[in-house]
């Protein structure tokens, strides 16, 4: 089923979700059903796996040169999904970028996934490569998530590449695109942010997947920014239950996004991590119970690997 069909017939009832990362290369599938097991028992309707372009690490050769290599440290986005839709019925939603593809690659990862039954797909740009400061596109590739979503959309209405095809087959994909209550890094202001939002849903977007967000205000604000400016979509919430005193700095300086000065103030009060993981889940509890209380259609966690947290929370919750 499609996200916004399982948003449907909820009616009303909040969902549970959650985010996986596939392993690191040379791992098996095994830590990702571990990861998930203990969660299929509230029952999400949907598994978001993440996908994880190429780095490019360099090392000194004995010449004093540098050798550049290209590695996928994550690779397995598309098995996984195939693996989890097969083992759990549950519906798999893969991320795909423009990062690291042109456009005939994603039209050919689209096929793929149209022939193993997947619905649904989150449309992003994706970061610079790691030793790089700024994006740069795939020679012939998307520049911005809405390129994407526009290549999507068009494969829904049969149009591919190849114009002369005539009678292309209509993929049928709900796409999820992200947005971000405390802007994107390199948007001019939150304003300038959200008519780029306004323009991925007008491409084709069908719901929002937001940015992890640890003051509940920030999601709020954004939801009433973005209907005031015409965006009329499901905006999914985004939650990461803090689970170690470095991520204090971490995350703000990955994710870009601020802490509220209460669970600052509780985590370092906290002697070691465990107790930095019971103040995250309590922290998440809280934000969970009032985004319910306001009516969010789903909620969607950031497991990033580790779900005896999201597990504590769930069980809370749903
Ligand atoms: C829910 C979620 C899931 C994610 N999953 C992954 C993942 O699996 N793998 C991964 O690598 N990354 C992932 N990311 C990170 C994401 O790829 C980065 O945040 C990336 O920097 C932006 O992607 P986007 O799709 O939001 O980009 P876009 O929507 O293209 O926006 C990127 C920037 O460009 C600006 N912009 C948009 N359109 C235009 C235009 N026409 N002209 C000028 N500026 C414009 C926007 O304001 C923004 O600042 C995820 C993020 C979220 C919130």
């Amino acid at each position: 089923m499609k996200i916004t069909e399982h948003i449907q017939a909820s009616n009303g009832k909040a969902l549970f979700s959650f985010e996986i990362l596939p392993p690191l290369k040379g791992q098996n599938i095994q830590s990702i059903f571990d990861a998930i097991d203990p969660l299929m028992e509230y029952k999400p309707p949907f598994i978001d796996v993440t996908y994880h372009r190429e780095e490019y690490v360099y090392t000194e050769q004995k010449n004093g040169f540098l050798e550049k290599k290209i590695v996928r440290k994550r690779p397995g986005t598309v098995g996984i999904c195939a693996a989890i839709q097969n083992k759990y019925e549950v519906d798999a939603v893969p991320h795909i970028l423009c990062g690291g593809f042109n456009k005939e690659d994603t039209e050919n990862f689209l096929i793929d996934l149209d022939f193993l039954g997947i619905k649904n797909v989150v449309a992003l740009r994706g970061d610079a490569v790691k030793s790089e400061t700024y994006f740069s596109p795939e020679p012939g590739g998307n520049i911005y998530a809405r390129d994407l979503v526009e290549q999507i959309s068009a494969m829904n209405s049969g149009k591919y590449l190849d114009h002369a095809m005539e009678n292309g087959n209509k993929t049928d994909f709900c796409i999820g695109v992200a947005g971000y209550p405390e802007k994107h890094m390199e948007a001019p202001n939150l304003d300038k942010d959200i008519e780029r939002l306004r323009e991925k849903v007008e491409a084709g977007a069908e719901y929002i997947v937001t940015q992890m967000f640890f003051d509940n205000r920030k999601y709020f604000e954004f939801v009433e920014k973005c209907r005031k400016s015409g965006i009329n979509v499901p905006i999914i919430p985004g939650l990461k239950p803090i689970a170690t005193k470095n991520q204090l700095t971490v995350l703000p300086h990955r994710f870009h996004v601020d802490f509220p000065d209460d669970l600052i103030s509780e985590i370092e009060k906290c002697r070691d991590n465990k107790e930095v993981h019971k103040v995250g889940i309590e922290w998440c509890i809280n934000q969970s119970r009032e985004l319910i209380a306001n009516g969010v259609p789903v909620l969607h966690y950031y497991s990033m690997g580790r779900s005896t947290n999201i597990q504590k929370i769930a069980s809370a919750i749903f």
